[in-house]
């Protein structure tokens, strides 16, 4: 009888003859989650020791270079930890290059400017790493695509390596991450290093703190407002130049060249003795690169004989310190649960006029004080 046999299809009842349905196959159990993790991690890469990272850093390792640089972004505090020992082994090999800041508003030129500079650089044998600093921006979202498509003959380049923005983050986590980057990336014999930023915030400030030269890219016609350019931003600037002078362009690009000469004129002179120059360039038709390189060369041998260089860096060495300190100190009070707990307490009484803004922080502070020293003594 068809209902007795196990899964019985009416098809299989001999009445139906030459119908038959063959027996399914038992389901699988559940995918087995070991090993699937046990996959993933095999296509992700093996993970090293801190020396095979360091060794292959020094090898010029690209592979093991962009791991080493998942680490430093990483904010797992294993991962910071296996970074910050490959940073201190990296950091006596490191320290050799120029590093250039570019900056200018979304659609100046940047990309296309720094393929056509970077390959420029490239074809003189020098090794040049592109990073961005971006902590606001959408387009850094998944952008290791969107920035191979931006600066795609450079990013096949074999003298030359790109690194988009660390992940959205605080502009000084973002910034110190990207500056452990050059320290890595300086190691593994990157002797050019270019850092990218969207020239309408706060970020210059960070990239002319770890460069050893800040180039503002401008266009002609639009007014400085509409460009989103600040004065504190053109003050900062070794050099501006007018990209896009080609075809019918080429003549307000002279012409906004003279402006930004005589504005520029107008700012106190920098610590550095050199006077910022401005110039014209066509990123497009790779037209006035040269000249934008030879005044760099020019600026590094004015600012390396009169030893502003060094002071420089000596600077932002001292700068970045602090940053650090400040950033871990800020971090350690932050995330700790009971502020946490507090902070949102204290937010209501402060909003309710029940406290002063002075007096809630200033207990939240002895709060945080008497919890590190509680952890203090039970370490
Ligand atoms: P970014 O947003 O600053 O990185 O700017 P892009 O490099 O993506 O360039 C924005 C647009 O301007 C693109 O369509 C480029 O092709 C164009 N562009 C860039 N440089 C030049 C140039 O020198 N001349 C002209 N005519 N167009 C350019």
């Amino acid at each position: 009888m068809i209902g007795d046999l196990p899964h019985s299809h009416i098809e299989n009842d001999p009445q139906f003859a030459g119908l038959t349905v063959n027996q399914g196959i038992e389901p699988l159990s559940s995918v087995n989650e070991d090993s699937v993790k046990r996959f993933l991690k095999h296509k992700k890469g093996r993970t090293f020791s801190v020396q095979q990272y360091v060794d292959g850093i020094l090898n010029g390792d690209i592979t093991i270079l962009s791991q080493a640089v998942t680490l430093v972004e990483s904010s797992k505090p294993d991962h910071q930890e296996t970074a910050q020992e490959i940073i201190v082994k990296c950091l006596p090999f490191s320290g050799n290059s120029v590093r250039i800041g570019i900056t200018g508003v979304p659609g100046v030129g940047k990309s296309t400017f720094i393929e056509a500079m970077g390959k420029h650089i490239t074809a003189q044998g020098k090794k040049l790493a592109v990073l961005t600093i971006d902590p606001s921006s959408e387009r850094t979202k998944g952008s290791i695509l969107g920035d191979k498509t931006r600066m795609e003959d450079l990013s096949i380049d074999p003298n030359a390596y790109i690194r988009p923005s660390p992940s959205a983050g605080s502009l000084g986590g973002v910034a110190r991450k990207t500056r452990e980057t050059i320290v890595l990336c300086e190691a593994a014999g990157f002797n050019h290093i270019f850092i990218e930023t969207v020239g309408v915030g706060q970020s210059e400030t960070a990239v002319h703190s770890m460069v050893d030269f800040f180039l503002l890219l401008m266009l002609a016609g639009a007014g400085d407002e509409l460009q989103g350019i600040k004065r504190g931003i053109m003050e900062m600037a070794d050099a501006i130049t007018i990209n896009k002078a080609d075809g019918s362009n080429v003549e307000r690009a002279g012409l906004a060249r003279v402006q930004y000469m005589n504005a520029l004129h107008l700012f106190p002179a920098p610590d550095s003795g050199w006077k910022p120059k401005v110039l014209t360039c066509s990123a497009y038709l790779k037209t006035g690169i040269s000249e934008i390189w030879n005044t760099i060369d020019e600026y590094l041998t004015h600012v390396r004989s009169n030893g502003y260089f060094q002071h420089r860096r000596n600077e932002q060495s001292k700068f970045w310190m602090y940053e650090t300190i400040n950033e871990q100190l800020r971090n350690n009070f932050y995330q700790n649960e009971e502020i946490k707990m507090m902070m949102e307490e204290s937010e209501r009484k402060v909003l309710k006029e029940e406290i002063s803004s002075f007096v809630a922080a200033k207990r939240l502070l002895d709060r945080y004080e008497q919890i590190r020293k509680k952890m203090n003594i039970h370490n």
